[in-house]
């Protein structure tokens, strides 16, 4: 493996400036003649604006970031180093209102992101700055957008893997010890921090035991046995961009029972077959049925109680979508999670979960960790 340090100081370039306009491309379309973007990953996806508050109205001719004050340095640092065609302003929040109104002449119809904006925000604008303009609810214009993800976002988000698996490889081996899962989790966060990530990429999982039959536990006192079969559920942000990984471990050497070892099986058969299940092409859909069959085909359907997967990009869960449901259509240059998950009441959970780049034929996966259960 590539030393991470390496890896975190050759991110290849993102062409950030043709962002702008293919979303311009799209508004016609959607029924607006200028969207104003307030989901915080698609500002900075449009620009590379890392702040914690700010809004993109993006109109034909122009596109204006109008944020606050705390932001007067950050803000236009961060469009000039990114190269987007925008201009930040920053501004008390009285004034960003009255910019926004100023912003929206000659606008009739302006795009709100109807996932993004509140009912309430909603009401308050259309009796504000914005009295007099037809607002229009979009969905998923920007998010389109980010699904396929291009060299630049690919290699952060391989970086964050790489940083994710040398940091299990670095301190995994406190799970022997009697550590509880916090102290694992914590051992995991520090280590990745200390590898170049900016911050986990979610709070990471560490279930033990009985807990692994919880998909989503959150790491407690409970110390780590040997002989625990414990699920690890982690990612580290690389630049803005996550990664996710899930693997299944056997603490210390001891003999798991013959049941969990038996969902352990199922859940790798179960993940292989969804991991070969993708390529440019296939559904959402697809891919969750390749998955399910290996469970299900073992009597244990009831049991894999969550999707198959999700995209991964500036958000840990973001389009596409991997279950029974999705017509999601995966193509090239997307990256995608593929985990499914077996989950027995009172007893415990295996998840197997790897990041993976959708290409034409099937996929590169971006999680080196090895699969076995004794890999620590
Ligand atoms: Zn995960
Ligand atoms: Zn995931």
């Amino acid at each position: 493996m590539a030393p991470v340090a390496a890896v975190t100081r050759e991110l290849a370039p993102m062409d950030v400036p043709a962002r702008l306009e293919r979303l311009r491309s799209l508004l016609s379309q959607a029924g607006c003649e200028a969207l104003l973007v307030s989901n915080r990953s698609n500002v900075r996806y449009l620009t590379g604006f890392s702040g914690s508050a700010g809004v993109l109205m993006v109109r034909e001719d122009d596109a204006v970031l109008v944020t606050d004050r705390r932001y007067a340095a950050q803000a236009p640092r961060e469009l000039a180093g990114t190269g987007a065609e925008a201009r930040a302003v920053a501004l008390k929040a009285s004034e960003q209102l009255q910019l926004l109104g100023q912003l929206a002449t000659g606008v009739r119809k302006l795009g709100l992101e109807a996932e993004d904006v509140s009912w309430a925000q909603e009401r308050r604008w259309s009796e504000g700055w914005a009295a007099g303009l037809e607002l229009v609810a979009t969905s998923q214009l920007v998010e389109g957008l980010r699904a396929r993800k291009d060299a630049g976002e690919v290699s952060r988000i391989a970086a964050a893997a790489a940083i994710a698996d040398q940091a299990l490889a670095s301190v995994g081996g406190i799970m022997t010890g009697h550590a509880t899962e916090a102290e694992v989790a914590i051992a995991l966060d520090a280590e990745m921090r200390r590898l170049g990530a900016e911050e986990p990429a979610f709070a990471t999982i560490v279930a033990a035991g009985p807990n692994g039959a919880e998909p989503h536990h959150r790491p407690q006192s409970r110390a780590v046995e040997p002989g625990d079969l414990v699920v690890v559920d982690f990612g580290a942000r690389v630049d803005g961009y996550c990664s996710d990984m899930t693997r299944t471990v056997v603490a210390g050497s001891g003999d798991l029972a013959k049941e969990l070892r038996r969902i352990v099986s199922i859940v790798l058969a179960s993940q292989d077959a969804g991991l070969a299940a993708v390529r440019d092409g296939v559904t959402g859909a697809e891919v969750d049925r390749a998955c399910r069959e290996v469970v299900e085909a073992a009597g244990l359907g009831e049991l894999f109680v969550h999707g198959t997967g999700h995209g991964v990009g500036l958000d840990i869960h973001e389009a596409p979508a991997l279950g029974a449901a999705s017509q999601d259509i995966l193509r090239c240059g997307q990256v995608v999670t593929i985990e499914p998950g077996v989950y027995v009441p009172g007893l415990g959970g295996a998840r197997t979960e790897d990041t993976v780049l959708v290409t034409e034929a099937g996929c590169e996966v971006l999680t080196m960790t090895p699969k076995e259960t004794h890999a620590l």
